[in-house]
């Protein structure tokens, strides 16, 4: 079993309550090979939510200056769990997500900037043995 970013396979679980579909995670999640998972949702967070980004000191600060950090690791152990609940070796997660971002994210300074490293959730699951990619490695 593949886990997936939920938002991929066309849930509208994003921070503006839109989805980010891929043809090829849908068609996964269709032929039974994935499963789907939101580690936002997962860690409490509401949908629409603000936008977040980890700053430079590992915290997950929204663009209003609130602090996400607990609710993003909260998510990023519950999807670990769901992860090896399925036996999941191998996730396709969305591409520069403070959660999802697997080898590139934003900066924190909500100015675009993107730099090298991972989301909260998948930092956890590389961590974890699993391997990770984005929507445009499938
Ligand atoms: Fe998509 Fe992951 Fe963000 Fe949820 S946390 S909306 S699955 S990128």
């Amino acid at each position: 079993m593949i886990l997936v970013s939920a938002c991929l396979a066309g849930f509208n679980c994003r921070f503006n309550r839109k989805s980010h579909e891929n043809d090829k995670v849908i068609q996964l999640v269709k032929d039974g090979l994935a499963i789907p998972v939101c580690p936002e949702q997962l860690g409490g967070l509401p949908t629409p939510r603000n936008p977040a980004e980890i700053t430079p000191t590992q915290k997950v600060l929204s663009a209003n200056n609130e602090d996400f950090t607990e609710a993003f690791v909260r998510g990023a152990r519950e999807t670990l769990r769901i992860c090896k609940l399925y036996g999941c070796q191998k996730a396709i997660l969305k591409s520069r997500s403070p959660s999802c971002g697997s080898g590139k994210i934003y900066d924190g300074s909500f100015t675009k900037t993107v730099i090298e490293g991972d989301g909260i959730t998948t930092k956890l699951l590389k961590e974890n043995g699993i391997e990770v990619i984005n929507e445009s490695e499938v």
